[in-house]
């Protein structure tokens, strides 16, 4: 049996100690019956103690670095070898799945504890990280972890503080890292050949097209933006329906626009109105004022941003059919990280041969994968969870599905491994 082709019994094994793993690492947690693991506490300094033994027992020589990740390298053919780095984040939410991060790191250890039971090295060494934090659950700032080991950490972050008034740097000395060192945990350009991630979908597509696994195109950007209407408030009474300046009339038809809009637009483009406020707020007055929130993503800026200015178009013809005054402000714009286009073909291919099919999909939520796309190549692919369901004690994957988990890493990791 060739190496691409794990045996079905060697790959149950592997999914039936990806499971057990995802379940111990779950009882590190700061909330007794409920997950919840932060960066820079107790239980992050036990995940990373527990993660570097089984990193040590594939065979990888291990280390913490200055921002708190756990690491692994596995060598390849020729010493000091640019990686290949598989990974994802072993923090969580408050009240979190099992499977959101650790699934990742957990499954890429199999691959290479498969490799070291062979005694098989590649061209490339293989990197595992485990990022110590990408949820912001502490902090309110994300992808700490990732960050610091791409080099784009803000100083400033440093000085952002818990609920406790507790800052960064100080939780850093707390937890025996110095925050004068943060920049350490850069790794350079030429060390790492491309990185990729292996995470739960969060989302409903993947059950819905009966597949276990599925290829990531993009991480959506996002644009967030504060809008308003203004007409005129007046008497419910005595203004007859033709003199009126009505905004909220005017701000649900264009919600009903975003909507048909947004459709319009193909099924990777999302568009919300989560917030509405009317003023005065009153039964017998007009509404004289709205404003309200809009959140718009999708895979593809030059899209995105298409459809954006569509629907402000919209709004403002909507606005000066009614006597209305339109304004929006975009307060946040995150772009699209596109996921490297030959490893989403590779993606392919393996796809293909593990489970018959395969199916890409841009990714609704954000991913370390975004703060290392800055500089290295980045993959990614999903694994279904049960009811597209996360950020939830619910969260569940299959065992079955975990084992396509490791079988398709492992081949995608033998193709990318060897030039
Ligand atoms: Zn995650």
């Amino acid at each position: 049996m060739s190496f691409m082709e794990m045996g079905a019994a060697c790959s149950a094994q592997a999914a039936a100690r990806v499971m057990a793993r995802c379940d111990e690492l779950a009882t590190l947690s700061a909330t007794p019956g409920a997950l919840t693991r932060v960066y820079l506490s107790p239980q992050h300094r036990q995940a990373n103690a527990l993660v570097g033994e089984w990193m040590q027992g594939a065979g990888m020589r291990v280390w913490q670095d200055s921002v708190g990740n756990i690491c692994g390298r596995y060598e390849g053919r020729r010493t000091g070898a640019s990686a290949l780095l598989l990974g994802s984040h072993l923090d969580t939410v408050r009240d979190a799945g099992r499977y959101d991060g650790m699934l990742g790191v957990i499954t890429a250890i199999e691959v290479v504890q498969h490799l070291h039971d062979q005694q098989r090295r590649l061209d490339h060494a293989i990197e595992i990280v485990g990022f110590a934090d990408e949820e912001g659950t502490r902090f309110g700032i994300t992808l700490l972890g990732s960050r610091g080991l791409s080099g784009t950490w803000p100083a400033h972050w440093l000085d952002e503080t818990d609920a406790d008034g507790i800052s960064v740097a100080q939780a850093m000395l707390d937890f025996g890292l110095d925050p004068l060192k943060v920049g350490e945990a850069a790794r350079a350009r030429h060390e790492i050949a491309a990185y990729l991630e292996l995470h739960i979908e969060q989302g409903p597509c993947l059950e819905g097209e009966n597949l276990a696994l599925g290829v990531v195109t993009a991480i959506n950007g996002a644009r967030r933006l504060n809008c308003s209407f203004k007409g005129q408030a007046g008497h419910a009474g005595t203004v007859p329906m033709g003199h009126r300046q009505d905004a909220l009339a005017g701000a649900v038809q264009w919600m009903a626009a975003i909507e048909a809009g947004t459709r319009a637009a193909g099924p990777q483009l999302v568009a919300t109105v989560g917030t509405v406020q009317c003023h005065p707020g009153a039964v017998n007055v007009i509404p004289g004022e709205v404003t309200l929130t809009l959140d718009i993503r999708g895979p593809e800026d030059v899209a995105l941003d298409a459809l954006l200015q569509q629907l402000l178009d919209q709004a403002g013809t909507i606005a000066a059919q009614r006597g209305l005054r339109f304004s929006a402000q975009t307060y946040y714009s995150i772009p699209a990280t596109p996921c490297d286009k030959s490893i989403q073909q590779s993606l392919e291919e393996v796809l293909l041969a593990v489970q018959g099919r395969s199916l890409s999909l841009p990714s609704g939520a954000g991913h370390d994968a975004i703060a290392m796309a800055d500089h290295w190549p980045v993959g990614m692919l999903f694994v279904r969870c049960k009811g597209g369901i996360s950020h939830n004690p619910a969260e569940s994957i299959s065992a079955a599905d975990a084992g396509l988990a490791v079988q398709a890493l492992m081949q995608l990791v033998n193709r990318l491994g060897c030039h």
